[in-house]
């Protein structure tokens, strides 16, 4: 029997994004996934900011995903109109508000590529990492006990055992370890299905100019959604399934047809590449945990595209878990510390979730939007002001338990995502985002600073945990002096950031006894 720390299930967003970060951190993983390779289909198009911040500590990765994305235009817009001939389309969506709302919030970009060709560099970099990827592997079942679990899976050369100490269910929307294991999930279920058909014509003439990725197509004779250069010289035209029908019921006379009537152009030349049918589903697992299974992605919550974050979702869950485990696995943090994910997570999934629902009510006819819940006031907080609460978080006395809020109101306080600040290293700008990643952050400003770096040392050794001193204004300066302020630490205090980035804990002023505050934050948060 094969054995390994951790065993993934599913080679989409979440599990490849698992799989690089856990082989970055030198923890061993095993990937199993069905399909001959990673997706066909473009799928979801580009991974947020956030997602990539949580990417980038591997070296060369945000280059790479840059360079994939490269492409495309600059801003995600989207448009209402008749076909692609209507002369006058309605901008539903321009993306520069992303430009304006994310300027001075993080040194990272969306990367404006299909998930198809993400997916691709994800693989190539878990891979040259050292992550142990198998495809066309299925896994089978699988049976937990007090020390592991034991996989049963499948490939061609027949069945085989596994033995993990955890596992990632990262096998997407109908999530086959989700029913194994009898998860309950919540929400408004399946709201329809659509065909997604891959083809290839020249479009040139059309989108010249106008730089619109997602159309939305209404006239007499045709409804649907139209992704231009979705990658390789690839579009994809999405359209909604009737009652009872399947992909097989998408023809290929049928899909040629649908094409020339999404772009008014009855003679266009097309090849359809590929067909695929999905779920447009609002849908949340009751719990993202059983035993030592955690579920990540669509698996753990599906959502409707509108809105786009379904993709940058599952990313997140996945680089989410790998930070977790590898803190679990190497002794740092206690066997309870991975209840946090659930904690932590399935606030922010269902509310990610329900905001994408809210988006596709509010994209749809008005009389048919009853029962769908209110937009975000500020779709900018979804991206950058989750807020978390579990035990791996140390709320200060009168927290509001929010799991929203404003990033640019944020100060610092635990549970949120440690604000991005202009430092200066040696002469070269840095951001704060670029000290975080590998493990644990105690940062201090001058003021008091020596002395939390001090208790930083005997810590660090006395509890084994990897933890990085960086006094502010010393090897770090605060370029535009911003530090004490927007991290809530200007009374001598100190504050430790998670390897995700987050705050766990902040000291707002000095300590009497320096180590022994932050010796006992540490045991709280690590579930020692
Ligand atoms: C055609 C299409 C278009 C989409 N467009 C958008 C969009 O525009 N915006 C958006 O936000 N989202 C979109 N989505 C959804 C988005 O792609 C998903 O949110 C994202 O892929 C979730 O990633 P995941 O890793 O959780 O799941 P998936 O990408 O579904 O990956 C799960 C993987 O698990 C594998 N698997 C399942 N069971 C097993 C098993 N037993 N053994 C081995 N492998 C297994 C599957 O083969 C699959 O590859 C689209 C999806 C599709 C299919």
């Amino acid at each position: 029997m094969e054995r390994v720390p951790v065993l993934v299930i599913g080679g989409g967003y979440a599990g490849l994004s698992a799989a690089t970060l856990l082989a970055w951190r030198e923890v061993p993983v095993m990937l199993v996934e069905r399909h001959p390779s990673t997706s066909v289909q473009p799928k979801a198009f580009g991974a947020g900011p956030r997602a990539v911040e949580l990417l980038r500590p591997v070296q060369g990765l945000e280059e790479e995903l840059t360079e994939v994305g490269a492409g495309a235009g600059e801003d995600l817009r989207i448009a209402i109109a008749r076909d692609l001939t209507d002369p006058e389309p309605h901008l539903l969506l321009d993306g520069e508000w992303e430009h304006l709302a994310l300027a001075g919030l993080t040194p990272a970009a969306t990367v404006r590529a299909p998930q198809a060709d993400i997916e691709r560099v994800l693989r190539v970099k878990a891979e040259e990492l050292g992550a142990d990827l198998r495809f066309s592997t299925e896994l089978i079942s699988l049976e937990q006990d007090d020390g592991g679990v034991t996989a049963l899976i499948r490939d061609k050369d027949g069945d085989h055992l596994v033995r993990a100490e955890y596992v990632v269910a990262a096998d997407g929307h109908h999530s086959p370890l989700r029913h194994a294991l009898d998860v309950p999930t919540s929400g408004k279920g399946e709201l329809g299905r659509m065909c997604s058909i891959m083809f290839d014509a020249d479009l040139s003439d059309l989108v010249r100019e106008r730089e619109v990725t997602l159309w939305y197509l209404r006239n007499d004779t045709f409804t649907g959604a139209l992704v231009t250069g979705a990658g390789a010289g690839a579009h994809v035209l999405g359209v909604h399934h009737s009652e009872g029908e399947s992909t097989a019921d998408f023809t290929h006379e049928r899909c040629v047809e649908l094409v020339r009537l999404a772009t008014g152009r009855p003679e266009l030349d097309v090849r359809i590449l590929d067909r695929t049918t999905f779920g447009i589903a609002h849908l949340l697992a009751d719990t993202y945990q059983v035993g030592r299974v955690f579920f990540a992605g669509d698996a753990a919550h599906t959502m409707p595209p509108t809105g786009g974050q379904g993709g940058s979702a599952a990313l997140q869950d996945g680089a989410d878990l790998a930070w977790r485990l590898w803190l679990v696995l190497t002794g740092q943090a206690g066997p309870e510390f991975m209840d946090t994910y659930d904690a932590e997570r399935r606030p922010i999934g269902a509310l990610t979730a329900d905001a994408q629902l809210a988006e596709l009510g509010r994209r749809m006819p008005p009389a048919a939007r009853v029962g769908y819940p209110e937009p975000l006031e500020d779709p900018l907080n979804a991206l950058f002001g989750h807020r978390y609460h579990s035990t791996a978080i140390l709320d200060e006395p009168g927290d509001d338990g929010s799991i929203l809020e404003n990033p640019r109101q944020g100060g610092g306080r635990p549970g949120s995502r440690a604000p991005h600040l202009v430092l200066d290293w040696d002469g070269q700008h840095i951001s704060t985002i670029d000290l975080f990643g590998s493990g644990f952050v105690l940062m201090a400003a001058k003021q008091g600073g020596q002395t939390w770096m001090d208790a930083g040392r005997v810590v660090k050794e006395r509890l084994g945990v990897h933890l990085t001193r960086l006094p502010v204004d010393d090897e770090l300066l605060d370029v535009e002096g911003r530090f004490a302020e927007q991290y809530g630490v200007s009374g001598g205090g100190a504050v430790l950031v998670r390897p995700d980035g987050y705050v766990a804990w902040r000291a707002a002023r000095a300590e009497l006894d320096a180590v022994e505050a932050l010796e006992r934050a540490l045991r709280a948060i690590l579930s020692r």
